[in-house]
């Protein structure tokens, strides 16, 4: 054996009640597991008082070019998370068409990273791209629609046509072919939100007959029209219904004030869906604010076309009047108002004036202008750059979902290195995974240790049809943490993200140590995974 842990407490990933034992890896697998092992072993680590996990894969995360960026993944390895599922919210930086390189990066551009050159065209080249910068954890890439609709057809808001459908479903499939774990849709954002329900059946045909998973950033609409609160879960579950496409409904949410509370109407109907028979499951991350990229909260016709349409539009002085008079109606389809003291911004770079970590309301005071003209001009200058963290959720809301049995963690952040300059990510990207296991487990027993660190690892491997990894079994991948039940904890806030959890010991990454004594040493064994 490489490496033998002595004396931990086991907690599976299954579920199961911790038990003690030692566990023996040798290369990159799990060799032994049972008390009192008297095997040699190159190496011995005490884990006496330590839990022993699988390491933890992160369901929703938007890693795709963070990783590429630092693959040192700082902000995850030292949670634990050993596995990002990325391309979600159909971002993906794959599959490209280099004739619109532009409009792929102003789509890449809207999950937070700086921008970059992307050289490849497809996952294949991506994974030969990460792999040679190398990685300290794994990835298990989802292909966005966003990034399949741009490929085939731009940023046009139309219906495919019967050749275009052909060619999105034959795209899809080649990157399944190349090893995606499945699609991701973002239907609120350009252009993935043009997709008429009837194209999504067409992909999601696909994605059942290959067993490929469909995860949805939903609508904030019906498409039918009928029921405006649970209609964008109804059509998840119709396509589920429709296909027999297994479906993740990504970080679950109720974001309008009027509607805090409601979550537990949102999670009965989806056990009815289940009791039907549909293989569907949903995501939340254990915060009671979000982060987007600030285009989204715009009226659509003034995104329309994507960021370039958008910038043209707004150099004229009577379209930003009309813009703003929309905008004020509220955002999102559900005119949701705008407060402008629970919109802070998290990443501006300083354009305008601003200053990362006021509100909407501090920084249109500083810069003398009106909150709804700051966010029109932010969002002109910025792009999709312009982040924000948005204060409208609630806790309780956000438990009614975490502690269900149909749902898994998903921090929808990043792996993010520690130096973040002014920039405020949402302490999400550094804190989600360990704020679970310190908060909801140990202070407030929402959820007991076992089921929590299921929902973050073989509950997670099991909705991507990952088989060996997610749990601590013979066989399995030595992806591994040890953490101390007694201090795990998060220490990212809102106003100071870029912090390291406290807690969390050893880390293995396909059985190479990727952190020690709390000490992030640099390796990187990672891989990009492909589907079975
Ligand atoms: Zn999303």
């Amino acid at each position: 054996m490489d490496c033998l842990i002595k004396d931990a407490l086991v907690v599976d990933g299954t579920g199961a009640p911790p038990r003690a034992a030692d566990i023996g890896v040798a290369g990159d697998r799990i060799v032994a597991l049972e008390p009192g092992l008297g095997a040699f072993a190159r190496r011995v680590v005490d884990a006496r008082g330590l839990v022993a996990a699988p390491g933890l894969i992160d369901i929703h995360t938007h890693s795709d070019m963070s990783l590429l960026l630092d693959g040192r993944a700082q902000s995850k390895v030292s949670q634990g998370v050993t596995t990002d599922v990325t391309g979600n919210c159909g971002f993906s930086p794959f599959p490209i068409d280099p004739a619109r390189l532009e409009l792929h990066q102003d789509l890449m551009a809207g999950i937070g990273d700086d921008p970059q050159a992307l050289e490849w065209t497809d996952l294949e080249g991506y994974r030969r791209a990460a792999e040679r910068r190398g990685l300290a954890m794994n990835a298990a890439p989802l292909v966005g629609h966003g990034a399949l609709r741009i490929a085939v057809m731009g940023v046009s808001t139309a219906e495919p046509d019967a050749p275009q459908l052909q060619a999105l479903c034959a795209l899809l499939e080649r990157m399944l072919d190349q090893g995606a774990f499945g699609m991701t849709t973002g239907l609120t954002y350009v252009p993935s939100r043009y997709a008429p329900t009837s194209e999504l059946l067409a992909l999601c045909r696909v994605l059942q007959r290959r067993g490929r998973l469909y995860a949805t950033h939903a609508r904030d609409r019906d498409p039918t029209g009928a029921d405006h609160k649970l209609g964008p879960l109804n059509e998840a579950l119709h396509l589920g219904r429709e296909t027999g496409v297994r479906v993740q409904y990504s970080h679950a949410a109720i974001n309008t004030p009027s509607d805090w509370g409601t979550a537990g109407r949102w999670t009965r109907h989806f056990d009815g869906a289940v009791a039907e028979g549909l293989d569907a499951g949903f995501d939340v991350y254990p915060y009671d604010a979000s982060s987007s990229a600030l285009t989204q909260y715009l009226p659509p016709w003034v995104v329309e076309g994507g960021v370039a349409a958008m910038r043209a539009r707004l150099q004229d002085e009577a379209t930003l009047r009309r813009a703003e008079a929309d905008l004020l109606q509220g955002w999102s389809a559900q005119r949701i108002p705008w407060l402008w003291d629970r919109f802070v911004l998290a990443r501006t770079d300083g354009l305008l004036g601003t200053v990362e970590g006021q509100t909407l309301e501090q920084a249109a005071a500083a810069a003398g202008v009106s909150p709804g003209r700051l966010v029109l001009l932010l969002c002109r200058e910025g792009g999709n750059g312009v982040m924000v963290v948005l204060f409208y959720r609630t806790e309780a809301d956000m438990l009614t979902f975490l502690t269900h049995p149909h749902c898994v963690m998903g921090s929808d952040g990043s792996a993010l290195c520690f130096d973040q300059g002014s920039r405020r990510p949402h302490p999400r990207n550094f804190g989600a995974s360990v704020r679970v296991l310190g908060r909801f487990v140990r202070e407030r027993g929402d959820l007991d240790l076992a089921t929590a660190v299921a929902k973050m690892s073989g509950r997670v491997a099991e909705r991507l049809r990952l088989t060996d990894r997610g749990r601590i079994a013979v066989g399995q991948a030595a992806d591994l943490v040890l953490f101390d039940p007694d201090e795990v904890a998060d220490r990212a806030t809102y106003l100071r993200p870029a912090q390291q959890a406290v807690g969390v010991r050893h880390v293995w990454v396909n059985g190479v140590r990727v952190l020690e004594d709390g000490e992030l040493n640099g390796a990187r064994p990672g891989r990009v995974l492909r589907a079975a």
